[in-house]
């Protein structure tokens, strides 16, 4: 690596000091042959470390960015907002940027499915959220027996207690199992017909792709399945869109790919574009009145609940979704990545599948003759260290590459980032040999 300037060596010092990074074994985090990135400036889809090297955001920041870093209009409706207010509490009192927002929200479902809107903070909460509602509802709507979530193997909306107990990964999970909800598990659909309906509040689910599952993606109609069997056994439908929200799989929603419509939605990583950390959980109006009355408020809140920055920030995200990007706008999109991605990864020996909707990819790198690499091999970050050698910052689940590049990136950014990711591979195989 070159030589660090001053500044970084100091920023890395009081890193190495004082810092714990979520996800990190810190023992190899903290050792002197790892040099740390400091990424200290954005611009579109490119970041710039502290050394004034440059990558393309292959992860949108941890799946979160839409438009690009520093883009000219949400810093504008940032700016604008910083001159009148940044925070102001939401208990008993309202603010007009998440008056705005809420309505504006709503505006994106049909008239009289989602009509009410609870923010939080991130993805974690929303699902808490969620959660919370459905289980409290049912003590108020007569079926206090209604006591338990069903979730699905492999799943991931979130690291808090409740959200963690919906986890299916169990080397995230397993634990705290002890410690949470009443959740059972099932694989798919497919099992629903062998599931007692009515022990169950809700269903939580990711929607068309299991995003921390290595990018997998449902089979068609089980989604559709899913509504139906929520519809005929009255359990609620939660979709946690945290992570397929805001055009990610080619519509603006997933379960449009569906015409479903949940029960519960939880919003978060794009709402603001993924400027700043802000969530919203969705619901319907009968769910919200059974929260009327002295007795069923919903005892739920954070410090910086409907954040006028963060709602600022959310409300200049929709305006550019809904100018920039009409259905036919995301279909080409994800049209144009697909094949950037066919033509410049499928041919590799060691790529097994890629697993592609919309902005998303999921690269899946195995042995050639089809084994999974061993643990030990750790292949999927070492391909990821690599990438960065020729201007790619992104991160590996297991051994599979993920790419979510920001809905805004051209083609020819798109091209550069596989091509990089291709480089990177065949440098990693080729030196194995
Ligand atoms: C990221 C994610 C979450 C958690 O969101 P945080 O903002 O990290 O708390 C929940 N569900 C899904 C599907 C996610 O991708």
């Amino acid at each position: 690596m070159a030589t660090m300037n001053e500044r970084t060596d100091q920023w890395l010092a009081w890193d190495r000091t004082h810092c714990w990074h979520p996800f990190t074994e810190q023992g190899a985090w903290c050792d002197p042959s790892h040099e740390p990135l400091v990424i200290e400036r954005g611009e579109g889809v490119w970041l710039w470390d502290s050394e004034g090297r440059k990558y393309f955001d292959g992860n949108a920041s941890i799946w979160t960015n839409l438009h690009g870093h520093a883009h000219p209009e949400i810093n504008a409706a940032l700016t604008a907002q910083l001159q009148s207010i940044s925070h102001s509490s939401y208990l008993g009192l309202a603010n007009p940027r998440a008056s705005e927002l809420a309505a504006r929200l709503c505006e994106l479902f049909p008239k009289n499915t989602l009509e009410r809107v609870f923010f939080s903070d991130d993805g974690s909460t929303a699902v808490e959220c969620a959660l919370k509602m459905a289980l409290q509802y049912r003590m108020q709507t007569g079926e206090p027996e209604r006591t338990r979530i069903l979730a699905f193997d492999q799943a991931y909306h979130g690291d808090t207690m409740g959200a963690a107990a919906l986890g299916g990964v169990s080397r995230f999970f397993e634990r705290f199992r002890s410690f949470g909800l009443a959740v059972d598990f099932i694989a798919s659909a497919d099992e629903l017909p062998n599931v007692d309906a009515k022990r169950y509040a809700a269903v939580v689910i990711e929607p068309i792709v299991q995003g921390v599952n290595q990018m997998r993606i449902w089979s068609v109609g089980m989604l559709r399945a899913l509504r139906e069997w929520c519809d005929a056994h009255d359990v609620h439908l939660i979709l946690d869109e945290v992570m397929t929200g805001f055009g990610r799989t080619g519509k603006l929603f997933a379960c449009e790919h569906e015409q479903v419509i949940p029960d519960f939605l939880c919003l978060a990583k794009g709402l603001t574009g993924g400027y700043l950390p802000l969530a919203a959980t969705l619901t319907t109006e009968k769910i919200y009145r059974a929260f009327l009355g002295k007795e069923n408020v919903f005892y739920y809140g954070h410090s910086f609940t409907a954040n006028q920055l963060g709602c600022a920030a959310a409300l200049a995200n929709l305006e550019i979704l809904r100018r920039d990007y009409p259905a036919e706008v995301l279909a080409e999109k994800s049209a144009v990545f697909g094949e950037i991605l066919q033509r410049g990864l499928a041919d590799l020996a060691q790529v097994y599948q890629v697993r592609h909707c919309g902005m998303l990819a999921g690269i899946e790198l195995r042995e050639v003759d089809g084994r999974s690499f061993s643990d030990e091999d750790g292949i999927g970050a070492k391909v990821c260290v690599k990438a960065r050698e020729y201007g790619l910052i992104t991160r590996p689940i297991l051994d599979t590459i993920v790419l979510m590049p920001p809905l805004c990136s051209t083609e020819e950014e798109l091209e550069f980032a596989v091509s990089a990711l291709r480089t990177a591979i065949s440098a990693v195989f080729f030196s194995k040999k």
